[in-house]
């Protein structure tokens, strides 16, 4: 028998011998778990190909909810501002008609523009000064580093919320100084925590203007004395409500914030832009207050 390295059965039956080759049995049934395995494995390969696609695809319609979602967020606010804007002009008008109302008979010009238009060529120079001397202009501080935040409405990315923020924010190095924008009296010089506002400095300007500073490190002048345009008042720090050092500068106009950017930028060089940008303010009325008080 030369079955060499093969093992085989031998089965002695009355009518003769039987061999069986055990190895073929062995070897079959490896085969068939080989091919189980390798059936599985195959099977879980796809599976998971399955379920990435799936993962990605319910990502990828995450995302783009939440684009959506902050697209119409974004929309509310402009829109938001836009009816915020009309109310403005709506009671610019109606101020104006009941301004007409106590003319009627002297003024009977018709079809008058409701928002008024300044005559911007009949301002002199010594009226020009006498608007850069009292009513807030030109930055509030030494030097800085960026605007940080912008005044006026915008969705805020963590808070995912539409806010509203009163003034605009000059990041600067603790101890800048500040000097006031305008000649005024200091109304508040508090170094409590003012509501959140931090060390705070608030001064009345002439024609119904305030300004604030706030978040300060130092305030250097005292409530009830009164400043010049350019006179320091207090060095910029991080107190109050703050996530870095800055100057949180305000613009009111009867206690009204206004956007403080189209004061800072505002100068002798481009002094009618003023008119265009802020148009919450009568300047044609106002223009005629300071003619009168120059005479
Ligand atoms: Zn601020």
């Amino acid at each position: 028998m030369i079955f060499d390295r093969r093992l085989v059965l031998m089965i002695t039956h009355k009518d003769g011998s039987k061999y069986i080759n055990v190895n073929m049995i062995f070897r079959q049934i490896t085969l068939y778990v080989l091919l189980f395995f390798l059936s599985l494995v195959f099977f879980i390969i796809i599976s998971i190909g399955v379920f990435r696609s799936e993962i990605a695809d319910i990502n990828a319609r995450t995302s783009l909810i939440e684009e959506r979602n902050e697209t119409m967020m974004l929309g509310n606010a402009i829109l938001n501002d836009e009816i915020n804007q009309r109310l403005e002009e709506i009671a610019i008008a109606s101020d104006k008609i009941d301004n007409l109302e106590g003319v009627i008979g002297v003024d009977n010009t018709p079809n008058e523009n409701l928002l008024e238009r300044i005559d911007v060529a009949s301002i002199t120079g010594a009226q020009k000064a006498f608007f850069m001397k009292f009513i807030p202009n030109g930055y509030p501080l030494e030097t800085f580093s960026g605007i940080t935040d912008p005044y006026g409405t915008r969705f805020h990315p963590v808070l995912r919320v539409v806010r509203q923020h009163t003034g605009t924010d000059f990041g600067a190095r603790i101890g800048t100084g500040v000097f006031a924008t305008a000649d005024g009296v200091v109304d508040w010089a508090d170094s409590g925590w003012n509501g959140g506002y931090g060390k705070l400095v608030k001064i009345t300007h002439s024609f119904g203007f305030k300004t604030y500073y706030a978040h300060l490190n130092e305030i250097i002048v005292k409530s009830g004395t009164f400043v010049k345009k350019g006179q320091l008042i207090a060095r910029t720090g991080n107190s109050g409500v703050s996530t870095g050092p800055h100057l949180h500068y305000e613009v009111r106009f009867l206690e009204q914030p206004i956007n403080p950017m189209n004061f800072v930028q505002w100068d002798m060089k481009n002094f009618d832009s003023i008119f265009q940008k802020e148009r919450s303010i009568a300047w044609q009325s106002l223009l005629t207050t300071i003619n009168n008080l120059m005479d």
